[in-house]
């Protein structure tokens, strides 16, 4: 007991794929929506990340 855990979180948060630049603004926005307390944007933006293609350019 006594170190902090984050890994068994039951709903940890997506993390945005790296190089993908929708993932990136999704992730600004959720850490600005947590920053004003809005869960509701914070859920949005985290089932956006969750399910995005992350394509970061075309061919
Ligand atoms: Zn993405």
């Amino acid at each position: 007991m006594g170190d902090p855990v984050h890994l068994a979180l039951p709903h940890a948060p997506p993390q945005p794929a790296q190089g993908c630049a929708v993932c990136a603004e999704l992730a600004g926005l959720r850490r600005a929506a947590r920053a004003r307390g809005d869960l509701s944007a914070v859920t949005d933006a985290d089932v956006e990340i969750r399910h995005h293609p992350h394509q970061a350019r075309r061919r």
